[in-house]
């Protein structure tokens, strides 16, 4: 059966809930989302849950976290694969009825063995196909106390071609695959009268065909997959989706990224201060192209991503070009949600402030910062004790300034009003009174206030602190 173009545009995310969100799996929900924002057609979330030892809630609910946080809202779902236990039974025994599945009573021992000889004889190992029903074959006696799982009936002969959205034209022959467990039985301490679980070339072949969906957007982990899938939805009258397979993210040291060799949770990122609107417009880049656009809204891809100029070669993770791009959206950012954001990760820290206060100081700084980390670890001056270290103090605050610095705190303690202007007017009476530069002054005023001595223009960071936190500092030499 070919591919069906006309189905209406139908597009999921499947994450397995035994983890974080992974960047990947973000990125490929990211164009199946934009793709069906794109064709005003339906985005669903299933989450596929039948690895019962490995899934588990607080996954569940860390993915719809991160999937809110990227603002990638779907229309449908979460649907859960182990609520729909009973529908895949039914579309198993109606596949055993038609002759298109069968049940295997190999044991593993049994199947072991099988391997091993297969090895022996220097064979790719596979199911030999000893229970696959065929005309005119004796199949073994059933044996007692065996639970039988389910296999599909692979054809055996002829190829099986998709013409992959991303990868182009693929063709695996029959022979390359064997007869796949689409259901196994309950486990043997599972309560009485529990269902079995479908593998997933099964399970997801059904909820594909239920969900209606038009077109696949995954990983190409699954190109090996998607034979046994075509197979399957063929056997069930159903019609094809058409599958892009997306190729793999790879990390700086040329390898698939995974966590051995850093982040790879959306959450991660979230938490290490970058933008939802950052980490999209990044991860919509990784792997598909616009022209030479590097920043975009989430409007412009939506009206710009249609499934073509995805790349055909891994992508390679870049925290430096990540970084960047997260710079430059917090450089455009509102203050007033960089000052709620800073909030958030100073009660982190301890430090509890009115985001309102945060404002005038996330203005200040933001130009200099990648993240809302870096941001925050700015503005912890102004809450919290610094200590400049001992280098810039060797540097900056020796005996010669000390008059100067007293004479500083002097004028800024007499001062009526706490303004920026007064603040520079008392900084430029004090060095034209002790007869020096505006950096040998300005040095030291930054090491003892700041804890650093890279920072804005004096006279706007002093303004923003609390006026007897910097005269505190300026005499605790
Ligand atoms: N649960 C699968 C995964 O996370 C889904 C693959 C698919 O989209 O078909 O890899």
């Amino acid at each position: 059966m070919s591919q069906n173009a006309s189905l209406p545009i139908r597009t999921r995310i499947a994450p397995s809930p035994t983890g974080f969100l992974h960047l990947g799996t973000a990125r490929t929900a990211l164009y199946s989302w934009a793709y069906a924002r794109h064709f005003g057609g339906k985005f669903v979330l299933r989450i596929e849950d039948t690895d019962v030892a490995r899934s588990t809630q607080d996954s569940v609910e860390q993915i719809l976290a991160s999937m809110k946080w990227l603002g990638l809202d779907y229309d449908e779902g979460p649907i859960y694969q182990m609520q729909r236990l009973e529908r895949y039974h039914a579309v198993a025994e109606q596949l055993i009825a038609e002759g298109k599945a069968y049940r295997c009573y190999a044991t593993p021992a049994e199947l072991d063995d099988m391997r091993e000889a297969q090895r022996a004889r220097g064979e790719k190992t596979r199911y030999d196909g000893r229970w696959r029903p065929e005309a005119g074959k004796m199949l073994p006696p059933v044996p007692s106390g065996v639970a039988p799982v389910v296999r599909f009936k692979n054809p055996l002969e002829g190829d099986v071609t998709w013409d992959d959205l991303v990868k182009g034209p693929i063709t695996i022959n029959n022979r390359e695959i064997d007869d796949l467990i689409i259901l196994r039985p309950a486990a043997e301490d599972a309560p009485a009268g529990s269902l079995g679980v479908p593998t997933y070339n099964f399970a997801v072949v059904v909820d594909d065909w239920d969900m209606q969906i038009s077109h696949v957007f995954r990983g190409d982990e699954h190109v090996n997959n998607t034979p046994w899938q075509i197979n399957i939805f063929n056997a069930l009258g159903a019609p094809l989706p058409q599958f892009g397979h997306v190729p793999v993210i790879l990390g700086d040291d040329g390898q698939k990224l995974s966590k051995r060799r850093g982040a790879v949770s959306v959450t991660a990122y979230e938490e290490a201060g970058y933008l939802p609107e950052a980490m999209l417009n990044y991860l919509s880049r990784l792997g598909w192209s616009h022209g030479d656009d590097e920043l975009f809204s989430r409007e412009q891809l939506v009206s710009w991503f249609d499934g073509t100029h995805l790349n055909k070669s891994p992508a390679q993770w870049d925290p430096a070009k990540l970084e960047w791009v997260n710079s430059q959206y917090i450089k455009q950012a509102d203050d007033a949600r960089l000052a709620e954001l800073v909030a958030a990760q100073l009660r982190q820290r301890g430090i509890e402030v009115e985001s309102s206060r945060l404002l005038p100081m996330c203005a200040l700084f933001k130009d200099r910062c990648s993240t809302t980390v870096a941001l925050t670890d700015w503005l912890v001056m102004y809450f919290a004790p610094v200590s400049p270290s001992a280098e810039d103090l060797a540097s900056h605050v020796n005996d010669a300034v000390k008059p100067a610095l007293a004479g500083l705190a002097d004028r800024l303690e007499a001062m009526a009003e706490w303004t920026k202007a007064n603040i520079a007017a008392a900084i430029k009476e004090t060095i034209t009174a002790q007869g020096i530069k505006m950096p040998v002054l300005a040095m030291p005023v930054r090491a003892l206030v700041c804890g650093r001595v890279q920072t804005p223009s004096v006279d706007a960071v002093l303004e923003l602190f609390e006026k007897e936190i910097v005269i505190k500092r300026l005499r605790s030499i």
